[in-house]
């Protein structure tokens, strides 16, 4: 019996090793993603979040030092609000967000939480403030449940449950075989892409971050699903100071201020309508959008009658 005991103890030992190296692996991509220069300065202070306005203040930026990508950028989201970032393929717009949890520094001007510049706080405690919904979410080999509940380790059974129904994920999750139970990942059910943005969602709630970061699918999703996830988004930017980079502008309507980058630059900045009214860089991406979408809804709406 203790033959048979030793190995399985030793499997269990190799499982939980290669779970946690799965975590892990997420970790690795987000250190492979930044600056290996970057470092807490000496004795940095944690970040101390009051009501957490983002500030980017003359910000230049260079991946590579022949091609400035980011020219004085300067823009706020005071605390609660939503700005919504817009613009051209490659215009920097997913930067701002590697340069908010200083995955890279700035290479002049600076970027402040409510008043501290994030190069003077714990890169932890930075990270710990700023929940992020990204464009791709990485599910682990495990079950729903211990997808949603990597946003806080700690959470009981109901508290992800709750987080489930505000990202508007339970109905789903409670028609899979095994619920809550079911495994997903690459040997359990498939998750489609907007699925899987609802559990980033739900893994955010979970976090409760006082500053989101929401990085929108460049995918299209059907204008079903879109009107699922914009309505989680909603809930969970709710109160929060929230940074959208928006690749689709359907969803940037109800921003209470939309930048518009291009060339490195602030061109344009607004609301949703004095931006139409005004007739110039967002006026013109906007129509080119609506035109792109009512072509692909015909489309559509020709493969249904076939
Ligand atoms: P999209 O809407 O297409 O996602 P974006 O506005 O979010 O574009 P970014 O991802 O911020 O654009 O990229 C801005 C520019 O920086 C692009 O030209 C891109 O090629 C370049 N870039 C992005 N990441 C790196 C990197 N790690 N190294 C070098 N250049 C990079």
């Amino acid at each position: 019996m203790i033959q048979f005991y030793v190995p399985l103890n030793f499997l269990g030992m190799i499982y939980r090793e290669i779970k946690q190296a799965m975590v892990d692996i997420e970790a690795m991509f987000t250190v492979l993603a930044r600056d290996p220069e970057i470092k807490d300065a000496p004795g940095a202070p944690g970040l101390v979040v009051s009501g957490g306005t983002v500030r980017f203040e003359d910000v230049r930026f260079a991946y590579d030092p022949e091609r400035e990508i980011l020219k004085g950028v300067t823009f706020e989201v005071p605390a609660g609000r939503t700005v919504a970032i817009v613009g051209p393929s490659g215009a920097g717009k997913s930067t701002l967000s590697r340069l908010l949890f200083r995955f890279y520094d700035v290479s002049e001007g600076r970027i402040t939480i409510d008043g501290q510049d994030i190069r003077q706080v714990t890169q932890d405690s930075l990270r710990a403030a700023i929940g992020m919904v990204p464009q791709d979410t990485v599910l682990f080999n495990d079950t729903i449940a211990y997808n949603i509940r990597y946003g806080r380790p700690g959470a009981s059974d109901a508290e992800v449950e709750e987080a489930a129904r505000l990202a508007q994920i339970d109905g789903f999750i409670r028609a899979t075989p095994h619920g809550f139970r079911t495994e997903v990942g690459e040997r359990g059910l498939k998750l489609s892409g907007g699925e899987k943005q609802r559990v980033a969602i739900a893994r955010t709630i979970l976090k409760a971050p006082p500053i989101l970061v929401l990085d929108e699918a460049t995918s299209a999703l059907d204008s079903h699903t879109e009107r699922e996830i914009q309505s989680a988004l909603d809930r969970v930017s709710e109160g929060r100071t929230t940074l959208v980079i928006a690749h689709r502008l359907s969803t940037v309507v109800g921003a209470d201020e939309i930048l518009v980058l291009a060339e490195g630059r602030v061109a344009e900045r607004g609301s949703h309508a004095a931006l139409l009214a005004k007739g110039g860089l967002y006026a013109a991406l906007w129509n080119r959008q609506r035109e792109a979408e009512s072509a692909q809804e015909k489309v559509r709406a020709a493969e249904e009658e076939l």
